[in-house]
């Protein structure tokens, strides 16, 4: 008998997946909007979507996966912080008995003003993605973004008191992989963690291996040391997640390998998308219409019932490598990374 089966209150931890891994973060993404137009990440004429979550709704997805074990939540999106209500809902988590960690991954474009609010709201973790320090490659990665917004909203999060801040950079060859030291030095002087990731195949552009960037970082003269593996992290552990991390003599530098290092082996992670559904995996298509199912007046129970179910599907790892997946899985506005 699985362990799956061997639950009986479905709304009680633990949650688990067809892999028997426990699920303990949810990643919520609370708009499929967003005021750029990444070139990796957006369709070119995406419109949104209107029927998003609003705020009671996601805090009652986020109450409920609480009670199922969940303790660190993400908002994401598209923009989260073009939401209007993104205090509110920010808010509302964060009081929620279990949730021990409140993150938000974000352009910081809408940084200067928010950093301390959000802050107070509750919210202890950024990521804050930054590909590049050129006000030229900026417009061409992004479209429509203003690079001096984006900097004086890292600066602003730099000075709120966050638990953790780290810097997202999307490496794409040709456009930004010369300036992956001058990243590291604008991170690490604001003690802020920057994290390399391979660019996943939803958009435009062509990623660089980890493999290549560590030796890079090298010969500009920057040594990075591999960290051991933090003791105890696991499937379960909260700190468990696809980056890796070499030390530098002025901070730490990590590294997201979705192509050359497999990292879904310890995946304890469950999204629920803009439009309300849960997707078990980034890169999988096992689903629950979380919002549907809201909608026409589902109990908590039956949500939770839904909820296992497609849990029941997740699937191992990601595909993003098998021919023909990577585009044609979903568009990465809705699900949010
Ligand atoms: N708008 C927010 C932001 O940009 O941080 C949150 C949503 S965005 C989809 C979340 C993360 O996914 C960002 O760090 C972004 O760089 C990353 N991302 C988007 N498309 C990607 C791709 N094709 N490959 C790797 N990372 C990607
Ligand atoms: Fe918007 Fe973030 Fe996607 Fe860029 S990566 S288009 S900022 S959602």
């Amino acid at each position: 008998m699985t362990t799956l089966a061997l639950q009986t209150d479905p709304l009680a931890p633990p949650l688990l997946d067809a892999q028997g891994r426990r699920m303990t973060y949810l990643r919520l993404s609370i708009t499929d909007r967003c005021n750029f137009r990444c070139a990796y990440c957006s369709p070119a004429s995406w419109g949104g979507k209107k029927d998003l979550l609003d705020a009671p709704e996601l805090g009652r997805i986020a109450a409920l996966f609480a009670s199922m074990g969940i303790r660190r939540v993400r908002l994401t999106g598209g923009e989260p912080l073009i939401r209007p209500d993104i205090l509110d809902i920010a808010g509302r988590i964060s009081r929620i008995p279990g949730i021990q960690h409140l993150a938000i991954t974000t352009n910081a474009s809408h940084l200067a003003s928010l950093a301390v609010p959000l802050r107070e709201a509750g919210v202890d973790q950024l990521n804050i993605s930054l590909d590049t320090l050129s006000p030229e490659t900026f417009r061409r990665i992004s479209k429509q973004g203003d690079l001096a917004a984006v900097l004086r909203g890292i600066d602003a999060a730099a000075g709120a008191g966050y638990a953790s801040l780290k810097l997202n950079v999307v490496v794409m060859r040709g456009v930004n992989d010369h300036e992956v030291r001058a990243l590291v030095e604008h991170a690490h002087a604001r003690s802020i963690v920057p994290r390399f990731i391979e660019l996943m195949p939803f958009g435009q552009g062509t990623p660089v291996p980890t493999a290549e960037l560590v030796s890079r970082l090298r010969d500009e003269g920057l040594p990075l040391s591999p960290e051991p593996e933090e003791p105890g992290a696991s499937a379960e552990s909260l700190s468990s997640g696809p980056a890796r991390y070499w030390r530098a003599a002025t901070g730490r530098v990590g590294f997201i390998s979705p192509l050359t290092q497999n990292f879904c082996g310890g995946c304890n992670r469950v999204r629920v998308a803009s439009n309300g559904d849960l997707r078990s995996c980034l890169g999988g298509r096992a689903q629950a219409p979380l919002h549907q199912l809201i909608r026409g007046g589902a109990s908590d129970t039956e949500l939770a019932r839904a909820i296992r179910q497609a849990l029941g599907d997740k699937p191992e790892g990601h595909r993003f490598t098998e021919p023909g997946n990577g585009a044609t899985l979903l568009p990465m506005m809705g699900i949010g990374g």
